[in-house]
């Protein structure tokens, strides 16, 4: 990804929970937000581009949803992100790397986990700028359904219903934040033009090789419909796609689609 254009701010305040000390780590990224930081050790050169990387997609993210927050006649409140490696409290309890990258609807926080982009690289064979930025704007997408209300419905509706039809739901609210992952990639191209040819395929390989039938797949050799909370990997990129593609966001959606 070729990041030109005036309206990427680079220099923005992350909430920085890393292991790493406080001082050291507000030299390297020039501004340092709350979070408690325990000691280990510092950031390598590879977590620290990231870092830095994550920093920018955010404010592309924050660009781009202002705007359409703004069409809507509605204030865009910004999240934080927490970067992390290995473990982290979160407004949403305690969270092991395996969690891979969320977001907690209790504090605004777009969690990642800087080892999750190493080991999507390797083990997804997923690499490359633009992957990492949809898993970013994917999360940033949960925080866009947070503010418009879209969340706290659907665990409203999860409450009364079982555990097959509550898990169908997350799917739902999952794919939608694809959809909205797919908006932003959409501003990002026609704001700036910064995608490049290859771009949009790692995006989707990545959305791919994270659709929980791979995952489930890898892990149990079997896939489980029944406990897909994310949906599988074709039902990803085809919510990506009509995002990326100009559909209007319906906050409905996903919700009265029949066909996922
Ligand atoms: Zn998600």
């Amino acid at each position: 990804m070729k990041l030109s254009g005036g309206g990427i701010i680079l220099l923005l305040i992350l909430a920085v929970v890393f292991k790493v000390n406080p001082l050291s780590l507000l030299e390297q990224t020039g501004g340092l937000e709350g979070g408690p930081v325990d000691g280990g050790a510092p950031l390598t050169e590879e977590q620290q581009r990231l870092a830095d990387f994550a920093s920018i997609i955010l404010a592309s993210t924050e660009d781009v949803w202002t705007s359409e927050f703004e069409k809507m006649g509605l204030q865009y409140e910004k999240p934080s992100m927490v970067l992390f490696t290995g473990s982290t409290r979160s407004g949403c309890g305690f969270a092991s790397s395996q969690v891979g990258p969320f977001y907690c609807p209790a504090d605004s926080n777009v969690y990642l986990d800087l080892s999750f982009f190493d080991e999507m690289s390797r083990r997804f064979r997923a690499p490359g700028d633009f992957a990492q930025a949809y898993v970013i704007a994917h999360e940033v997408g949960h925080h866009v359904q947070n503010l418009l209300g879209i969340s706290s419905q659907v665990h409203r509706a999860q409450q009364r219903v079982g555990e097959v039809e509550g898990n169908q739901l997350s799917v739902r609210l999952e794919l939608q934040a694809d959809f909205l992952a797919g908006m932003w990639a959409r501003h990002e191209q026609e704001r700036f033009g910064s995608l490049e040819e290859g771009d949009i395929e790692e995006a989707l390989r990545a959305a791919n090789a994270i659709g929980d039938d791979t995952l489930q797949k890898q892990a149990q050799g079997h896939v489980v419909p029944d406990a897909f909370t994310h949906g599988t990997s074709e039902q990803r990129m085809r919510w990506f796609m009509k995002g990326f593609k100009g559909e209007t966001f319906d906050p409905e959606n996903t919700f009265n689609a029949r066909d996922l």
